[in-house]
C-alpha cells in the first residue's frame, strides 16, 4: 500500500501544509481539502486516475478543493463515473456547491455517483464507522492488497475506533492537541496526540500518524510524539504535505 498524503495540515493552508487529504494507492482519496489538488499534481498523479472520494465530514478543510477537483475532471473529459462517499447529505452537499459555484453545463457531462453513508458500513475494500464530531463524521478503514490503513478524520476520543482500527498496518488519527490543551479538545471535538496513541495501543496497528495539527502548535512535533508515546509503543510519525509512506 501507498500513502501520500496529499493535505497533511489543520484548518488552513499554509506556506508548507495544505487542509486534510490522503492518497491511497494513487486512486483512492481521503477528503479533499483546501490546498489538496495542488498537491495532487505536484505528486505527478492525474485525476483521471482517481476512482473514489471518500468524505469524512463536511467542514470545509476536509472538502475544501471538491469543487476544484470536480472541474479538472470534468474538463480533462473524464468519461468513466467517479464515486463520492460520505456522510448523510454529500450529494446534496457536492451538487450544491457545483451549482452555487455557476458551474458551466458542459462540466455536467462528468458522471458522479454517490453513496451517503450513516457509519457502520462494510463495503468490502472500505469498512466505516460514525465518530464523535460535529457536524457527522465517518472514520474509514480500508484494505487493499492484504494492507490496511484506518483515518480517524476529525473525532474526540471514540475508544469503538479502536476495533475499526484492529491490527492495521497505518493508522491516522487525529491529533488536534496536546495534553495540555485537552479542554479546547473537548470542547471541539478533536482529540490529543495522548488520546490517539491510546487508540493505536489498543487497536495493535503498527503505525501511528498524529494527523491534522494547527498552525499554533508548530515547533511543537517532539513534544506530540512524546505525548502519544506514553501510550502507544509502535512508531510515531508526524508527517509533511507530499510524504509518502509504503508498507
Ligand atoms: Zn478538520
Ligand atoms: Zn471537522
Amino acid at each position: 500500500m501507498k500513502v501520500t498524503f496529499l493535505g497533511s495540515g489543520g484548518y488552513v493552508v499554509t506556506a508548507d501544509r495544505s487542509c486534510p487529504s490522503i492518497l491511497v494507492d494513487g486512486v483512492l482519496l481521503l477528503d479533499c481539502g483546501f490546498g489538496s489538488l495542488k498537491n495532487l499534481r505536484a505528486a505527478g498523479v492525474s485525476v483521471g486516475a482517481l476512482k473514489r472520494l471518500l468524505i469524512t465530514h463536511h467542514h470545509a478543510d476536509h472538502v475544501g478543493d471538491l469543487v476544484g477537483l470536480l472541474w479538472a475532471m470534468a474538463v480533462e473529459g473524464r468519461g468513466e463515473p467517479f464515486e463520492i462517499l460520505g456522510p448523510e447529505g454529500t450529494d446534496k452537499l457536492t451538487l450544491s456547491l457545483l451549482e452555487a459555484m455557476n458551474t458551466p453545463p458542459e462540466y455536467t457531462m462528468l458522471k458522479i455517483t454517490f453513496r451517503n453513508l450513516s457509519g457502520g458500513e462494510d463495503l468490502g475494500e472500505v469498512k466505516t464507522l460514525k465518530t464523535i464530531h460535529k457536524p457527522v463524521n465517518l472514520a474509514y478503514r480500508v484494505e487493499r492488497g492484504g494492507k490496511s490503513l484506518c483515518y480517524s478524520g476529525d473525532t474526540a476520543y471514540f475508544e469503538p475506533l479502536a476495533a475499526l482500527a484492529k491490527g492495521c498496518n497505518l493508522l491516522i488519527h487525529d491529533a488536534v492537541f496536546l495534553e495540555e490543551q485537552k479542554e479546547l479538545a473537548a470542547l471541539t471535538n478533536h482529540s490529543t496526540a495522548r488520546e490517539a496513541g491510546k487508540i493505536a495501543e489498543a487497536a495493535g496497528v503498527e503505525k501511528l500518524v498524529l494527523f491534522h495539527i494547527l498552525p499554533f502548535n508548530r515547533g511543537f512535533e517532539r513534544e506530540f510524539v512524546r505525548q502519544a508515546g506514553r501510550e502507544f509503543s509502535g512508531e510515531i510519525l508526524i508527517v509533511k504535505d507530499l510524504e509518502t509512506l509504503e508498507f
